[in-house]
């Protein structure tokens, strides 16, 4: 990473055993990444770091470790207005962490964050496709009555995940020149 690349953090939440940890191993190996970097903070959460090439400019990008961000209203240091992006994710085949996904969006718009932060919903887990419970139109149209992104991804098989990864880049610059 560079000292003179934007730099945006982006926060990981949803129910626990969705796939977070997942997608941000999986965004460390991107195609767009050009390099990265992991510390572990002192209280045991690890912050991941990649640097993404988009449109000709590279961008620093860090995620939280999720297993930090579960509780997200708890967390002092990643406050939900001082994070970039947000992004949300749920598994296709857990009708809760659906519902929790809800209640994070639900939360997120009450704080009128949704306006000047890119948000997206994730339905991960796509490859599940026997055990899918929640469908993609429920997705898409929850995000869409949220003003927010939405995707479908497989971290498991690796399906829409860099496309994730730029869509989240894209999403912060668009709302950072509404700003
Ligand atoms: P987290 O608690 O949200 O960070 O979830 P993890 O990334 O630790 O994933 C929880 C479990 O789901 C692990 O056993 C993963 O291997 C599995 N998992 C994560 N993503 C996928 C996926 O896209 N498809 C499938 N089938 N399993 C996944």
């Amino acid at each position: 990473t560079s000292m003179t690349n934007p730099k945006y953090k982006v926060l990981m939440s949803g129910a626990p055993g969705v796939g977070k940890t997942a997608l941000t191993n999986q965004f460390l190996t991107s195609e767009y990444m050009n390099a990265y970097d992991s510390l572990l903070n002192d209280d045991d959460s690890m912050e991941k770091s990649v640097s993404v090439l988009l449109d000709g400019q590279e961008s620093d990008m860090d995620f939280l470790d999720p297993e930090s961000s579960t509780n997200l209203y708890d967390d002092k240091v990643w406050e939900a207005s001082a994070v970039d992006a947000h992004v949300i994710v749920y598994s296709v085949a857990d009708r809760t962490s659906f519902e929790k996904a809800v209640d994070i969006l639900f939360e997120l718009k009450q704080s009128d964050i949704t306006k000047h932060h890119a948000i997206i919903l994730v339905g991960n887990k796509s490859d599940l496709v026997r055990a899918r419970i929640v469908a993609t139109e429920e997705g898409k149209s929850t995000a869409s009555s949220y003003d927010c992104k939405f995707t479908e991804t497989s971290a498991g098989l690796n399906i829409n995940v860099d496309e994730l990864l730029v869509g989240i880049l894209t999403q912060i610059r668009l709302k950072e020149k509404c700003a």
